[in-house]
């Protein structure tokens, strides 16, 4: 009998089938054991939350190299450590092929991630204090954006706008009068939960009026406008700050772009003003992302993720539901479930038994509390990366629905028999990077 804390000896396999991890079942095959669950978990399961995605077995293979053992601190051709040969020469393919895709004068692929990219923003061009302008939590902005629980908010003066009541849309006005009034130093948009088109000329106009710095934050969106799928926020923001690992199917990470007139302070906030050492791994895949970004075949992505979900706001249209916004222009659908009496977190839950994958979330003006509110929030990115057409947006929007009237009756039975179909049909569009059976 081993003793308890030694570890378990590993099951042989049968020599036809290859260990999908070897070292690591070898070595610790617990955490093997888990990998392997969530693995079986994302191949079966819809996943429809609209910041994921499947990243390519080459991306995910990047960020598995031993660039993962390299200290790096500074930038390519000056650093603080020696041994740089390749780190500056990936490093420098990651940046020249960010600048390429997004058409920008200067990119820092060093970010560790989205909201550490903002705060860089905020470090290169406010002081604490400083009154930022953004798009409120509850209205589809992002924490980082000068909401009072985020770092953001604590340390700076966060004023934030909304959206029309009417039209569940941004006013222009209100940003406009807000800007005019409080003088904000940064002028964050872009957000978490929009589910239409940011118009970023008319963000750069107020920005341009009351001299204030405009951050987009497109961490949702790069992949849509690297495949010109949504208009770029070139040349109306001084600053483009994204993650890596949402629509623009990258790993975990983030990126800041600007002119070149604004890169040495970018530079200088992310490293030495905030950062350490960069995650070299990353860069690598980062690198390799936007290599797959810049291929014809990410603009047919990009087109699928948007008709995708354009498709399954029809179809849930049709089924009544109501849509904030009353539908989307990008890849991302705001369900407000007040009209079935079924709360956000009954709905998300149910839905997850039922091998969908959603996140409850706010809708603008809602009643309810935040960890308890009126809406669920889903994304075509995943299964459109998995190769599914608008033909199967009204089976989704079917699922979604059933799964919804099962979560207000308790109906446990509808949710399994659910889960068996979404797993069968998924089976038929094996996801990128994962291990097929
Ligand atoms: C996801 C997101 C971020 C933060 O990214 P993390 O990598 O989770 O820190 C910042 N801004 C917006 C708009 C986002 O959607």
């Amino acid at each position: 009998m081993p003793q308890s804390g030694t570890p378990q000896p590993v099951t042989p396999q049968p020599l036809s089938q290859p260990v999908p991890h070897p070292a690591l079942s070898a070595a610790d095959p617990e955490l093997a054991a888990l990998v392997g669950a969530e693995e079986q978990l994302q191949s079966d399961t819809l996943r429809l939350i609209p910041s994921e995605n499947y990243v390519s077995a080459a991306v995910l293979e990047a960020t598995g190299t031993v660039l993962q053992n390299k200290y790096s601190e500074g930038y390519a051709g000056r650093r603080y450590y020696e041994g740089q040969q390749n780190i500056d020469r990936v490093e420098t393919l990651a940046v020249e092929r960010a600048k390429a895709v997004f058409g920008v004068e200067h990119a820092n692929v060093q970010p560790y991630s989205g909201s550490p990219a903002n705060l860089a923003a905020y470090l290169a061009f406010a002081e604490p204090g400083d009154t930022v302008l953004g798009m409120a939590l509850p209205m589809g902005g992002h924490l980082t954006h000068g909401w009072g629980v985020s770092a953001t908010g604590k340390w700076f003066r966060g004023v934030q706008y909304g959206v029309r009541p009417d039209t569940a849309l941004i006013d222009f006005d209100e940003v406009r009068d807000l800007a005019r009034k409080e003088r904000p130093k940064i002028i964050f948009c872009g957000g978490t939960a929009v589910p239409r088109t940011i118009d970023f000329a008319a963000f750069g106009e107020i920005a341009r009026e009351v001299d204030a710095v405009l951050v987009a934050d497109i961490a949702h969106i790069a992949g849509l406008i690297a495949g010109g799928a949504h208009p770029s926020p070139v040349p109306h923001a001084d600053v483009i700050s994204t993650t890596t690992h949402k629509t623009l199917r990258g790993p975990r990470g983030a990126m800041l772009m600007s002119r070149a007139s604004h890169a040495k302070a970018v530079d200088k906030a992310v490293f030495p003003g905030l950062q350490g050492g960069p995650h070299n791994h990353t860069t690598a895949a980062i690198a390799v992302a936007l290599r797959e970004a810049a291929a014809p075949s990410f603009r047919d992505y990009a087109h699928a993720v948007v008709a995708n979900a354009k498709a399954l706001a029809e179809a849930l249209l049709a089924r009544g539901y109501d849509l904030v916004s009353g539908g989307t222009d990008n890849h991302l659908v705001l369900i407000d479930l007040t009209s079935k009496d079924v709360p956000g977190k009954v709905a998300a839950k149910a839905l997850d038994r039922a091998g969908i994958v959603v996140n409850y979330n706010t809708v603008p003006f809602d009643p309810r509390k935040p960890f308890d509110p009126s809406g669920i929030r889903i994304g075509t990115p995943s299964l459109t990366s998995r190769g599914l057409g608008t033909d199967r947006m009204p089976l989704v929007a079917e699922w979604i629905d059933r799964s919804v009237q099962a979560a207000a009756k308790g109906d446990e039975e509808a949710l399994t028999v659910i889960r068996t179909e979404v797993a069968e049909l998924m089976a038929a569009y094996p996801a990128p990077g994962l291990p097929t059976a």
